[in-house]
C-alpha cells in the first residue's frame, strides 16, 4: 500500500483535519502523482457536510488536483516519471459502455465511475477512494490529463473543476458571437464561465447578488453587471438573454432568472443546492424555455479545455493557502468571500 497525508473530516459536523491513510497499489495502467496544488470547489464543502447524502466518512476531499508523476505503470505509455498531471472530478471508470466510449465518463451505463474521493472505487479494491487534500494519488492514466507547461502551475489546478463544469455546456450549446450570455453567481464556477464565455466571443453579463464584486466582474472581462437586489436592475434584462448559467450554490428563484431569457432561451443549470428545485411551468412554457443542466465533463473534453486554457492564456483567479487554513477557507466560500478560489499548497503538508 502507499503511504499518504491529507486533511479529512471524520463527521459531517467536524472541522478538516490531519489525517494519515493508504492508498491502493500502483496497477498496470495507473499512475502516482505527488500533488502540488488542489483546488478548493463549493463541492468539497457540500460532501464534507453531507448536504447531498451518502458522504463516507472520514472523507479526504479535492478534485482540482495538480502534480507531478512520481510512478508509472507497465501498461502506462501516456506519462512518464516528472510529467506534470492534473486530475479532476473522476479516477476510473468501465471504458466499455457507450457512454465511457463517447467521452461522457461521468454517466457511465455501468455504473462504475469512480469519483476522486468519497467514491469505492469499483474498478480496482473496492476501498472508498480520498482526494486532493493530500500529497499523493494513485489514478488510471486514462483519467489523468496533461497541464500544458505555459499555464502557471500554481493556479491551474481549479481549471479540473470549475473550468470543464463550465467550458462543456458553453461549448455543448456552441456559445459565441452575437449571443448574450449571463452568469449567475461569481465565485469559483461563475468567474471562470465569465472568463470561457468572453474567449469565445459571447457579450456576458454578470448576474450577482453582491454588488461589491461589480468592480471584480468588469476586471474579469464581463461587460455588464446586473445586482439581483435591484428590481429595476431586473425589470431592465427581461428577455434580454440566450443563455443563463447557473452557478448558485443555495436554493434560489428560478422563475425570476426563466424570466431573463430570450423566447427559446436556455437556463443551465451546474449550481447544485441540496434542496430540490421549484418551478412555475408557466416559467417554461412562456417563450418555449429550455432548462437544462450540466455535470462536469468526459476526460477528451478536460483536455480540450486545459489546451484551450492554455491557448486563449486563461487561468483562474487564486488565493494559494496553507493546509491549515482550509477551514477558515471553507467558511469564507460559505460567505461568499473568495477572490475566486482558493488553491492549497500542498508543499504545506509537511510543515
Ligand atoms: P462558490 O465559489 O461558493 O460560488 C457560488 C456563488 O453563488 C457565490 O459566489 C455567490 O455569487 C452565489 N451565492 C452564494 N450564496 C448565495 C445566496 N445566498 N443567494 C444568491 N447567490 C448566492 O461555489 P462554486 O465552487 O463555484 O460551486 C457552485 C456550485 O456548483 C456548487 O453547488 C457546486 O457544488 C456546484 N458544482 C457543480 C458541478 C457540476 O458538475 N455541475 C461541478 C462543480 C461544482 P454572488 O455573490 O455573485 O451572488
Ligand atoms: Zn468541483
Amino acid at each position: 500500500m502507499i503511504k499518504s497525508k491529507g486533511y479529512a473530516a471524520k463527521d459531517s459536523a467536524s472541522a478538516l483535519e490531519y489525517m494519515e491513510f493508504e492508498r491502493r497499489e500502483l496497477g498496470a495502467n495507473d499512475v502516482l502523482i505527488d500533488i502540488l496544488y488542489s483546488g478548493i470547489c463549493h463541492s468539497d464543502i457540500h460532501q464534507v457536510h453531507n448536504e447531498w447524502g451518502g458522504t463516507h466518512y472520514p472523507i479526504v476531499p479535492g478534485h482540482e488536483i495538480v502534480g507531478k508523476i512520481t510512478a508509472v505503470g507497465t501498461a502506462v505509455n501516456k506519462f512518464k516519471i516528472g510529467d506534470l498531471a492534473g486530475v479532476g472530478c473522476m479516477v476510473a471508470s468501465c471504458g466499455n459502455c457507450e457512454n465511457c466510449k463517447s467521452d461522457q465518463q461521468q454517466f457511465c451505463l455501468e455504473k462504475k465511475t469512480v469519483w476522486t474521493y468519497n467514491s469505492v472505487d469499483v474498478m480496482h479494491d473496492h476501498s472508498v477512494t480520498f482526494g486532493g487534500y493530500s500529497n499523493n494519488i494513485v489514478a488510471d492514466a486514462n483519467f489523468v490529463l496533461h497541464v500544458p507547461e505555459s499555464l502557471d502551475i500554481k493556479k491551474v489546478a481549479p481549471l479540473l473543476c470549475a473550468g470543464i463544469t463550465t467550458y462543456s455546456p458553453l461549448k455543448r450549446w456552441n456559445v459565441g458571437k452575437g449571443h448574450h450570455v449571463g452568469v449567475l453567481g461569481l465565485g469559483g464556477l461563475g468567474h471562470m464561465a465569465v472568463k470561457i464565455a468572453v474567449a469565445m466571443g459571447a457579450q456576458v453579463t454578470m448576474i450577482s447578488h453582491s454588488p461589491k464584486k461589480k468592480n471584480d466582474a468588469t476586471l474579469l472581462g464581463a461587460h455588464h453587471f446586473l445586482n439581483t437586489n435591484d428590481a429595476q436592475e431586473l425589470e431592465k434584462y427581461k428577455a434580454s438573454f440566450d443563455f443563463i448559467i447557473d452557478t448558485v450554490s443555495v436554493p434560489h428563484d428560478y422563475n425570476l432568472y426563466l424570466g431573463l431569457l430570450k423566447t427559446r432561451g436556455v437556463h443551465i443549470c451546474v449550481g447544485i443546492p441540496a434542496a430540490p428545485m421549484e418551478i412555475n411551468g408557466r416559467s417554461i412554457m412562456g417563450g418555449n424555455k429550455i432548462l437544462t443542466a450540466s455535470s462536469i465533463g468526459g476526460i477528451q473534453e478536460t483536455q480540450d479545455m486545459l489546451n484551450f486554457c492554455a491557448e486563449h492564456n486563461i487561468l483562474p483567479e487564486t488565493e494559494l493557502i496553507d493546509i491549515d487554513y482550509v477551514n477558515e477557507a471553507y467558511q469564507r466560500v460559505l460567505d461568499s468571500d473568495v477572490k475566486y478560489r482558493f488553491v492549497i499548497d500542498m508543499a504545506s503538508i509537511e510543515k
